[in-house]
Protein backbone atom coordinates (compact mmCIF):
# COMPACT_ATOMS: atom_id res chain seq x y z
CA UNK A 1 0.00 0.00 0.00
CA UNK A 2 1.43 3.38 -0.73
CA UNK A 3 0.86 6.56 1.06
CA UNK A 4 0.23 9.40 -1.21
CA UNK A 5 -0.09 13.28 -0.39
CA UNK A 6 -2.07 14.98 -3.21
CA UNK A 7 -1.35 18.71 -3.75
CA UNK A 8 -3.94 20.26 -5.47
CA UNK A 9 -6.46 18.05 -5.04
CA UNK A 10 -9.48 19.90 -6.14
CA UNK A 11 -7.97 20.58 -9.32
CA UNK A 12 -7.94 18.90 -13.12
CA UNK A 13 -5.04 16.84 -12.13
CA UNK A 14 -6.51 16.33 -8.74
CA UNK A 15 -9.56 14.79 -9.89
CA UNK A 16 -8.15 12.48 -12.33
CA UNK A 17 -5.47 11.34 -9.75
CA UNK A 18 -8.19 10.53 -7.25
CA UNK A 19 -10.59 8.83 -9.93
CA UNK A 20 -7.01 6.52 -10.87
CA UNK A 21 -7.27 6.10 -6.92
CA UNK A 22 -10.72 4.99 -6.59
CA UNK A 23 -9.89 1.83 -9.41
CA UNK A 24 -7.15 0.73 -6.76
CA UNK A 25 -7.88 0.72 -3.35
CA UNK A 26 -5.85 -2.09 -2.69
CA UNK A 27 -2.80 -0.19 -4.21
CA UNK A 28 -3.13 3.48 -2.76
CA UNK A 29 -4.30 5.32 0.09
CA UNK A 30 -4.92 9.32 0.60
CA UNK A 31 -2.74 10.26 3.37
CA UNK A 32 -2.69 13.49 2.42
CA UNK A 33 -5.35 16.34 0.42
CA UNK A 34 -4.36 20.13 0.01
CA UNK A 35 -6.14 22.96 -2.19
CA UNK A 36 -6.18 26.75 -1.90
CA UNK A 37 -9.60 27.88 -1.51
CA UNK A 38 -12.57 25.53 -2.64
CA UNK A 39 -13.67 24.37 1.06
CA UNK A 40 -16.73 23.03 -0.20
CA UNK A 41 -15.23 20.50 -2.10
CA UNK A 42 -12.40 19.43 0.38
CA UNK A 43 -15.22 18.54 2.45
CA UNK A 44 -16.52 16.20 -0.11
CA UNK A 45 -12.69 14.57 -0.66
CA UNK A 46 -12.39 14.53 2.69
CA UNK A 47 -15.65 12.26 3.97
CA UNK A 48 -14.72 10.05 1.00
CA UNK A 49 -11.00 9.31 1.59
CA UNK A 50 -10.11 10.08 5.32
CA UNK A 51 -6.92 11.86 4.89
CA UNK A 52 -4.69 11.98 8.03
CA UNK A 53 -4.27 15.43 6.53
CA UNK A 54 -6.06 18.19 5.10
CA UNK A 55 -4.43 21.29 4.05
CA UNK A 56 -6.18 24.72 2.57
CA UNK A 57 -3.66 27.10 2.26
CA UNK A 58 -5.75 29.78 1.95
CA UNK A 59 -6.58 30.23 6.36
CA UNK A 60 -10.05 31.27 6.25
CA UNK A 61 -10.99 28.32 3.93
CA UNK A 62 -8.79 26.30 6.34
CA UNK A 63 -10.95 27.65 9.48
CA UNK A 64 -14.34 26.76 7.66
CA UNK A 65 -13.12 23.47 6.53
CA UNK A 66 -12.04 22.53 10.50
CA UNK A 67 -15.41 24.00 11.16
CA UNK A 68 -17.28 21.45 9.06
CA UNK A 69 -15.24 18.53 9.47
CA UNK A 70 -16.45 15.94 12.95
CA UNK A 71 -13.79 13.24 12.24
CA UNK A 72 -10.01 13.21 13.72
CA UNK A 73 -8.87 14.41 10.10
CA UNK A 74 -5.83 17.57 10.74
CA UNK A 75 -6.69 20.64 9.55
CA UNK A 76 -3.92 22.72 8.26
CA UNK A 77 -2.98 26.11 6.63
CA UNK A 78 -0.57 28.13 4.89
CA UNK A 79 2.50 26.74 1.99
CA UNK A 80 4.78 25.64 5.19
CA UNK A 81 2.20 22.87 5.76
CA UNK A 82 2.68 21.77 2.35
CA UNK A 83 6.44 21.83 2.78
CA UNK A 84 6.25 19.94 6.13
CA UNK A 85 3.40 17.35 5.33
CA UNK A 86 5.34 16.54 1.96
CA UNK A 87 8.39 15.01 4.13
CA UNK A 88 6.33 13.27 6.82
CA UNK A 89 7.51 10.07 7.24
CA UNK A 90 4.05 8.27 6.17
CA UNK A 91 4.03 9.97 3.04
CA UNK A 92 5.43 7.87 -0.05
CA UNK A 93 3.96 9.28 -3.34
CA UNK A 94 3.64 13.17 -3.82
CA UNK A 95 1.22 14.20 -6.78
CA UNK A 96 2.54 17.86 -6.88
CA UNK A 97 -0.39 19.51 -8.85
CA UNK A 98 -0.84 23.08 -7.41
CA UNK A 99 -0.31 25.33 -10.57
CA UNK A 100 1.76 28.17 -10.66
CA UNK A 101 5.25 29.18 -9.06
CA UNK A 102 4.08 28.52 -5.61
CA UNK A 103 3.38 24.71 -6.45
CA UNK A 104 7.91 24.81 -6.38
CA UNK A 105 8.49 24.73 -2.23
CA UNK A 106 6.79 21.69 -1.65
CA UNK A 107 7.67 19.33 -4.51
CA UNK A 108 10.81 20.37 -3.57
CA UNK A 109 10.69 19.36 -0.38
CA UNK A 110 9.52 16.49 -1.41
CA UNK A 111 12.46 15.94 -3.15
CA UNK A 112 15.04 16.74 -0.35
CA UNK A 113 13.02 14.17 2.08
CA UNK A 114 13.43 11.31 -1.12
CA UNK A 115 10.01 10.65 -2.10
CA UNK A 116 8.52 9.94 -5.16
CA UNK A 117 7.61 13.17 -7.00
CA UNK A 118 5.04 12.60 -9.36
CA UNK A 119 5.34 16.43 -11.05
CA UNK A 120 2.79 18.00 -12.84
CA UNK A 121 4.21 21.63 -11.49
CA UNK A 122 6.12 22.14 -14.52
CA UNK A 123 6.86 25.92 -12.90
CA UNK A 124 9.49 24.33 -10.08
CA UNK A 125 11.44 23.22 -13.34
CA UNK A 126 11.01 26.25 -15.00
CA UNK A 127 12.00 28.34 -11.56
CA UNK A 128 15.03 25.64 -9.80
CA UNK A 129 15.30 23.48 -13.09
CA UNK A 130 19.15 22.87 -12.17
CA UNK A 131 18.37 23.29 -8.21
CA UNK A 132 15.52 20.39 -8.41
CA UNK A 133 17.61 17.73 -10.52
CA UNK A 134 20.23 18.49 -8.22
CA UNK A 135 18.49 17.50 -5.06
CA UNK A 136 16.45 14.62 -6.64
CA UNK A 137 19.90 13.14 -7.19
CA UNK A 138 21.77 14.10 -3.96
CA UNK A 139 18.53 12.76 -1.83
CA UNK A 140 17.99 9.79 -3.95
CA UNK A 141 14.56 10.89 -4.86
CA UNK A 142 11.96 9.79 -7.63
CA UNK A 143 11.00 12.20 -10.48
CA UNK A 144 8.28 11.17 -12.65
CA UNK A 145 6.95 13.61 -15.23
CA UNK A 146 2.92 14.29 -14.86
CA UNK A 147 3.05 16.18 -18.24
CA UNK A 148 1.86 13.78 -21.19
CA UNK A 149 4.69 15.06 -23.59
CA UNK A 150 7.32 14.22 -21.01
CA UNK A 151 5.73 11.17 -19.68
CA UNK A 152 5.93 10.41 -23.67
CA UNK A 153 9.35 11.36 -23.53
CA UNK A 154 10.78 9.27 -20.07
CA UNK A 155 8.73 6.30 -21.66
CA UNK A 156 10.68 5.99 -24.94
CA UNK A 157 13.65 7.00 -23.27
CA UNK A 158 14.01 3.72 -21.91
CA UNK A 159 15.91 2.30 -25.29
CA UNK A 160 18.73 5.24 -23.66
CA UNK A 161 20.15 8.28 -24.79
CA UNK A 162 22.90 6.96 -26.94
CA UNK A 163 22.53 7.65 -30.23
CA UNK A 164 19.92 10.04 -29.60
CA UNK A 165 19.56 13.01 -31.78
CA UNK A 166 16.56 14.95 -30.85
CA UNK A 167 13.08 14.99 -28.71
CA UNK A 168 9.90 16.04 -30.54
CA UNK A 169 7.29 17.64 -28.32
CA UNK A 170 4.12 17.43 -29.67
CA UNK A 171 1.41 20.28 -29.40
CA UNK A 172 -1.56 20.58 -30.40
CA UNK A 173 -2.10 24.37 -31.15
CA UNK A 174 -4.56 24.89 -29.19
CA UNK A 175 -8.01 26.39 -29.76
CA UNK A 176 -6.68 29.06 -31.97
CA UNK A 177 -4.51 27.17 -34.43
CA UNK A 178 -6.38 28.20 -37.25
CA UNK A 179 -7.37 31.65 -36.50
CA UNK A 180 -6.09 34.37 -38.12
CA UNK A 181 -3.75 36.58 -35.61
CA UNK A 182 -6.00 39.33 -36.98
CA UNK A 183 -8.76 38.37 -34.49
CA UNK A 184 -6.41 37.52 -31.38
CA UNK A 185 -7.33 41.12 -30.23
CA UNK A 186 -10.71 39.97 -29.16
CA UNK A 187 -10.59 36.83 -27.95
CA UNK A 188 -12.23 36.34 -24.68
CA UNK A 189 -11.12 34.25 -21.25
CA UNK A 190 -13.68 31.61 -22.47
CA UNK A 191 -12.78 31.30 -25.67
CA UNK A 192 -9.35 30.42 -24.76
CA UNK A 193 -10.47 28.00 -22.15
CA UNK A 194 -11.86 26.01 -24.65
CA UNK A 195 -9.24 23.44 -25.40
CA UNK A 196 -9.99 21.04 -28.52
CA UNK A 197 -8.33 18.04 -26.99
CA UNK A 198 -7.65 18.36 -23.64
CA UNK A 199 -10.10 19.18 -20.15
CA UNK A 200 -7.45 21.06 -18.02
CA UNK A 201 -7.53 24.18 -15.27
CA UNK A 202 -7.75 27.94 -16.50
CA UNK A 203 -4.33 29.20 -16.86
CA UNK A 204 -2.70 26.36 -18.09
CA UNK A 205 -5.60 26.33 -20.78
CA UNK A 206 -4.48 29.72 -21.21
CA UNK A 207 -0.94 29.02 -21.55
CA UNK A 208 -2.34 26.22 -24.15
CA UNK A 209 -4.03 28.76 -26.09
CA UNK A 210 -0.88 31.17 -26.13
CA UNK A 211 1.63 28.05 -26.68
CA UNK A 212 3.19 29.54 -23.37
CA UNK A 213 2.54 26.08 -22.17
CA UNK A 214 4.71 24.25 -25.17
CA UNK A 215 7.29 27.04 -24.03
CA UNK A 216 7.47 26.13 -20.28
CA UNK A 217 7.10 22.31 -21.12
CA UNK A 218 10.51 22.91 -23.89
CA UNK A 219 12.49 24.28 -20.45
CA UNK A 220 10.96 21.75 -18.75
CA UNK A 221 12.22 19.20 -20.80
CA UNK A 222 15.83 20.61 -20.87
CA UNK A 223 16.09 20.26 -17.25
CA UNK A 224 14.07 16.33 -16.89
CA UNK A 225 16.24 14.72 -19.81
CA UNK A 226 19.20 16.74 -19.88
CA UNK A 227 19.02 18.21 -23.43
CA UNK A 228 20.18 21.68 -24.90
CA UNK A 229 18.10 23.50 -26.61
CA UNK A 230 18.97 22.26 -30.01
CA UNK A 231 17.73 19.05 -29.46
CA UNK A 232 14.31 20.30 -28.18
CA UNK A 233 11.94 20.48 -31.23
CA UNK A 234 8.27 21.20 -31.08
CA UNK A 235 5.45 20.24 -34.21
CA UNK A 236 2.04 21.07 -33.98
CA UNK A 237 -0.31 17.44 -34.27
CA UNK A 238 -3.45 18.65 -33.55
CA UNK A 239 -5.74 15.28 -32.77
CA UNK A 240 -3.23 14.62 -29.90
CA UNK A 241 -2.86 11.29 -30.36
CA UNK A 242 1.16 10.87 -30.44
CA UNK A 243 2.01 12.73 -27.38
CA UNK A 244 5.90 12.91 -28.02
CA UNK A 245 8.90 11.24 -29.94
CA UNK A 246 12.52 10.92 -29.68
CA UNK A 247 14.87 10.67 -32.84
CA UNK A 248 17.89 8.22 -32.91
CA UNK A 249 20.78 8.49 -35.49
CA UNK A 250 19.94 5.40 -36.89
CA UNK A 251 16.65 6.85 -38.14
CA UNK A 252 14.83 5.45 -35.73
CA UNK A 253 11.94 7.68 -34.21
CA UNK A 254 9.67 6.02 -31.00
CA UNK A 255 6.47 7.56 -30.04
CA UNK A 256 4.30 7.25 -27.33
CA UNK A 257 0.73 7.52 -28.45
CA UNK A 258 -3.04 7.01 -26.65
CA UNK A 259 -5.89 9.02 -26.19
CA UNK A 260 -5.75 12.69 -24.66
CA UNK A 261 -7.01 11.80 -21.07
CA UNK A 262 -4.04 12.37 -18.04
CA UNK A 263 -5.33 9.65 -16.47
CA UNK A 264 -2.97 7.56 -18.71
CA UNK A 265 -0.07 9.45 -17.69
CA UNK A 266 -1.43 9.84 -13.27
CA UNK A 267 -1.40 5.65 -13.70
CA UNK A 268 1.72 5.26 -15.19
CA UNK A 269 3.76 7.59 -12.55
CA UNK A 270 2.13 5.65 -9.35
CA UNK A 271 2.69 2.24 -10.77
CA UNK A 272 5.71 3.11 -11.69
CA UNK A 273 7.77 0.55 -13.32
CA UNK A 274 5.00 -1.42 -13.84
CA UNK A 275 1.27 -0.64 -15.38
CA UNK A 276 -2.03 -0.74 -14.08
CA UNK A 277 -5.26 0.22 -15.54
CA UNK A 278 -6.22 3.84 -15.85
CA UNK A 279 -9.93 3.66 -16.79
CA UNK A 280 -9.06 5.09 -20.24
CA UNK A 281 -9.99 3.26 -23.11
CA UNK A 282 -7.74 1.95 -25.90
CA UNK A 283 -6.77 3.70 -29.03
CA UNK A 284 -8.52 2.45 -31.90
CA UNK A 285 -5.96 3.74 -34.58
CA UNK A 286 -8.71 2.65 -37.48
CA UNK A 287 -11.65 5.12 -35.57
CA UNK A 288 -9.31 7.99 -34.99
CA UNK A 289 -8.97 11.12 -37.71
CA UNK A 290 -6.26 11.34 -39.27
CA UNK A 291 -3.09 12.54 -37.97
CA UNK A 292 -1.58 15.71 -39.02
CA UNK A 293 1.52 17.75 -38.25
CA UNK A 294 2.76 21.13 -39.15
CA UNK A 295 5.31 23.74 -38.27
CA UNK A 296 4.96 25.71 -34.77
CA UNK A 297 4.07 29.71 -36.61
CA UNK A 298 6.49 31.53 -34.36
CA UNK A 299 5.30 34.94 -35.41
CA UNK A 300 1.42 34.31 -34.60
CA UNK A 301 2.33 32.34 -30.89
CA UNK A 302 4.85 34.88 -29.99
CA UNK A 303 5.10 33.51 -26.41
CA UNK A 304 6.46 29.76 -27.91
CA UNK A 305 9.14 32.19 -29.25
CA UNK A 306 9.67 33.82 -26.40
CA UNK A 307 10.23 30.92 -24.32
CA UNK A 308 13.17 29.58 -26.83
CA UNK A 309 14.79 33.09 -26.34
CA UNK A 310 14.50 32.51 -22.78
CA UNK A 311 16.31 29.03 -22.50
CA UNK A 312 18.89 29.90 -24.82
CA UNK A 313 19.44 33.14 -22.74
CA UNK A 314 19.57 31.45 -19.43
CA UNK A 315 20.26 32.67 -16.23
CA UNK A 316 17.46 34.63 -14.67
CA UNK A 317 15.23 34.76 -17.82
CA UNK A 318 13.07 32.01 -17.29
CA UNK A 319 12.00 32.73 -14.30
CA UNK A 320 11.26 36.38 -15.33
CA UNK A 321 8.98 35.19 -18.56
CA UNK A 322 7.40 32.80 -16.12
CA UNK A 323 6.15 35.45 -13.32
CA UNK A 324 5.40 37.75 -15.97
CA UNK A 325 2.84 34.92 -17.51
CA UNK A 326 1.74 34.19 -14.46
CA UNK A 327 0.29 38.03 -13.80
CA UNK A 328 -0.63 38.44 -17.57
CA UNK A 329 -2.88 35.53 -17.72
CA UNK A 330 -4.24 36.10 -14.21
CA UNK A 331 -5.40 39.92 -15.37
CA UNK A 332 -6.25 38.40 -18.92
CA UNK A 333 -8.69 35.29 -17.18
CA UNK A 334 -10.02 38.12 -15.24
CA UNK A 335 -10.95 40.22 -17.83
CA UNK A 336 -8.69 43.18 -17.61
CA UNK A 337 -6.10 43.08 -20.30
CA UNK A 338 -6.52 41.59 -23.90
CA UNK A 339 -5.11 38.28 -25.24
CA UNK A 340 -2.24 39.57 -27.32
CA UNK A 341 -1.57 41.87 -23.99
CA UNK A 342 0.11 38.33 -22.92
CA UNK A 343 3.01 38.36 -24.91
CA UNK A 344 3.34 42.40 -24.47
CA UNK A 345 3.46 42.01 -21.11
CA UNK A 346 6.08 39.43 -21.07
CA UNK A 347 8.17 40.73 -23.60
CA UNK A 348 8.63 43.89 -21.83
CA UNK A 349 9.06 42.63 -18.21
CA UNK A 350 12.07 40.99 -19.73
CA UNK A 351 13.42 43.61 -21.08
CA UNK A 352 12.86 45.77 -17.98
CA UNK A 353 14.57 43.27 -15.55
CA UNK A 354 18.14 43.17 -15.24
CA UNK A 355 19.47 39.97 -16.55
CA UNK A 356 21.80 38.22 -14.02
CA UNK A 357 22.83 34.61 -13.06
CA UNK A 358 21.02 33.34 -9.92
CA UNK A 359 23.21 31.46 -7.33
CA UNK A 360 20.55 30.31 -5.43
CA UNK A 361 16.73 29.26 -4.34
CA UNK A 362 16.32 32.68 -2.10
CA UNK A 363 17.68 34.58 -5.41
CA UNK A 364 15.01 32.59 -7.26
CA UNK A 365 12.38 33.54 -5.27
CA UNK A 366 13.61 36.97 -5.47
CA UNK A 367 13.47 37.45 -9.10
CA UNK A 368 10.51 36.06 -9.29
CA UNK A 369 9.08 38.52 -6.80
CA UNK A 370 10.14 41.37 -8.41
CA UNK A 371 9.60 40.22 -11.83
CA UNK A 372 5.57 39.60 -10.99
CA UNK A 373 6.01 43.74 -9.64
CA UNK A 374 7.83 45.03 -12.69
CA UNK A 375 5.00 42.96 -14.46
CA UNK A 376 1.85 44.73 -12.20
CA UNK A 377 3.64 48.17 -13.01
CA UNK A 378 3.23 47.30 -16.68
CA UNK A 379 -0.05 46.84 -16.85
CA UNK A 380 -0.91 49.67 -14.73
CA UNK A 381 1.07 52.27 -16.94
CA UNK A 382 -0.21 50.79 -20.24
CA UNK A 383 -3.17 49.16 -19.17
P1 LIG B 1 -6.22 23.56 -11.73
O1 LIG B 1 -6.35 25.03 -11.82
O2 LIG B 1 -7.36 22.73 -12.22
O3 LIG B 1 -5.93 23.14 -10.22
C1 LIG B 1 -4.96 23.78 -9.47
C2 LIG B 1 -4.90 23.24 -8.05
O4 LIG B 1 -3.92 24.03 -7.35
C3 LIG B 1 -6.20 23.37 -7.26
O5 LIG B 1 -6.38 22.27 -6.43
C4 LIG B 1 -5.98 24.63 -6.40
O6 LIG B 1 -6.67 24.59 -5.16
C5 LIG B 1 -4.48 24.59 -6.17
N1 LIG B 1 -3.96 25.94 -6.00
C6 LIG B 1 -4.16 27.02 -6.80
N2 LIG B 1 -3.55 28.11 -6.29
C7 LIG B 1 -2.96 27.70 -5.13
C8 LIG B 1 -2.21 28.37 -4.13
N3 LIG B 1 -1.94 29.68 -4.21
N4 LIG B 1 -1.75 27.64 -3.09
C9 LIG B 1 -2.02 26.32 -3.00
N5 LIG B 1 -2.74 25.65 -3.89
C10 LIG B 1 -3.21 26.32 -4.96
O7 LIG B 1 -4.88 23.18 -12.50
P2 LIG B 1 -4.49 21.82 -13.24
O8 LIG B 1 -4.95 21.87 -14.65
O9 LIG B 1 -4.87 20.64 -12.41
O10 LIG B 1 -2.90 21.96 -13.30
C11 LIG B 1 -2.09 21.75 -12.17
C12 LIG B 1 -0.62 21.71 -12.58
O11 LIG B 1 -0.45 20.60 -13.45
C13 LIG B 1 -0.16 22.93 -13.38
O12 LIG B 1 1.17 23.23 -13.04
C14 LIG B 1 -0.24 22.48 -14.83
O13 LIG B 1 0.68 23.16 -15.66
C15 LIG B 1 0.11 21.01 -14.69
N6 LIG B 1 -0.42 20.16 -15.76
C16 LIG B 1 -1.75 20.04 -15.92
C17 LIG B 1 -2.25 19.24 -16.95
C18 LIG B 1 -3.75 19.08 -17.15
O14 LIG B 1 -4.14 18.31 -18.03
N7 LIG B 1 -4.60 19.71 -16.38
C19 LIG B 1 -1.37 18.56 -17.80
C20 LIG B 1 -0.01 18.70 -17.59
C21 LIG B 1 0.46 19.50 -16.55
MG1 LIG C 1 1.67 18.88 -21.61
Amino acid sequence: MKNITLLGATGSIGKSTLSVVDLHPDKFNIFALSANTDWKQMIKLCNKYQPSYAIMVDEQSAEKLSNAITTDIQVLSSVKALDKIVTHQDTDYIMAAIVGAIGMSSALCGAKAGKRIMLANKESLVLAGDIFMKTVKEFNAELIPVDSEHSAIFQCLKSGKSGLNKIQLTASGGPFLHTPISKFKSITPDEACAHPNWSMGRKISVDSATMMNKGLEVIEAHYLFSLTPKQIDVVIHPQSIIHSSVFYKDGSTLSQLGNPDMRTVIAYAMSYPKRMNSGVSELDLTSTASLEFYQPDFEKFTCLKLAFEALNKGGNAMITMNAANEIAVKYFLNHQISFLDIPRIIDQTLSTMKHTTLNSLEEVINNDLVAREIAHEIIKQHG
